[in-house]
């Protein structure tokens, strides 16, 4: 699928009016209007049940919002709460790379098989394609010795570099991050977020929720406060850590920090 001649210069990579998002009752996202810049790099923060998590899965078409437009390296993902088809939904997923706290790895494959299948099954690479682009890959994010292990024998540190690699091999223009490395080990966390600092400073588009504040620190373009499925405020990060302008971010960075 073509989609980059629908986006133009200028324009945002991530656009989003007016996202709203309930199950039952229960109003998990309220009017959600945010954009994203090509190669910006977004941190999502805010307390637990905030709805930081639907706000990604709804840029990558896992929830459906019952309102508002999600548009996205050039689709119309959500067009007043109408879904595309399954179809493009695909394509559109193959775009987009996410990555989850769980790693999500295929545990019955070896890490190589991991990268390989994707582009193999919705990319059309043949297998000699694929198993060169995953070395490369796998070189980059520091596993080229592991390419034949099977996922159960890694560390969560190493598994959640083989997911980072498996997004990328489908060569996504844009990066959702939803808390990478909450499930690690503390020893383990400097190693993923290295590999996405990394991908930061090579220009892709990434959207992260993470409570690691060095890094949205340190890596940020933006920063984003959800609280209550609303974004309470944003601005880059210095603003955002130093001179908080809500009440709600005060106190969400007073117990995190
Ligand atoms: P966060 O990622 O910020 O912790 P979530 O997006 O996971 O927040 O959740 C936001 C709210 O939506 C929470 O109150 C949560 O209980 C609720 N929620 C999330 N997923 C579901 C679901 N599948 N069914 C019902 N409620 C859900
Ligand atoms: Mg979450």
């Amino acid at each position: 699928m073509t989609t980059t001649q629908t986006l133009q210069p200028g324009q945002p990579i991530v656009r989003i009016r007016g996202l709203g998002k309930r199950y039952g009752d229960h109003v998990v996202l309220k009017g959600i209007d945010f954009e994203v810049q090509p190669s910006q790099v977004v941190v999502v923060i805010g307390p637990s049940g905030s709805g930081k998590s639907t706000f990604l899965r709804c840029c990558n078409g896992l929830e459906q919002p019952e309102e508002g437009t999600v548009e996205i390296v050039g689709h119309t993902l959500v067009h007043n709460g109408a879904m595309l088809p399954e179809r493009g939904l695909n394509a559109l997923r193959t775009e987009v790379g996410m990555v989850f706290q769980s790693f999500n790895l295929f545990p019955h494959l070896s890490v190589l098989g991991n990268v390989t299948l994707g582009p193999r099954l919705l990319r059309g690479l043949s297998a000699a394609q694929a198993e060169a682009q995953a070395r490369e890959l796998l070189q980059k994010v520091g596993l080229s010795a592991k390419a034949d292990a099977m996922p159960a024998s890694l560390s969560g540190g190493q598994k959640q570099r083989v997911a980072i690699a498996r997004a990328l091999a489908m060569n996504p223009k844009v990066m959702l991050f939803d808390e990478p490395t909450s499930a690690l080990d503390p020893e383990l966390v400097g190693e993923v977020l290295q590999v996405m600092k990394l991908l930061a400073s090579e220009g892709m588009t990434m959207m992260v929720v993470t409570h690691e504040m060095g890094f949205a620190r340190e890596v940020a373009d933006l920063v984003v406060v959800m609280d209550g499925g609303g974004i309470v405020e944003s601005g880059d990060p210095a603003t955002i850590f130093t001179a908080p302008r809500q009440e709600r971010t005060r106190h969400f960075l007073q117990a995190v920090l």
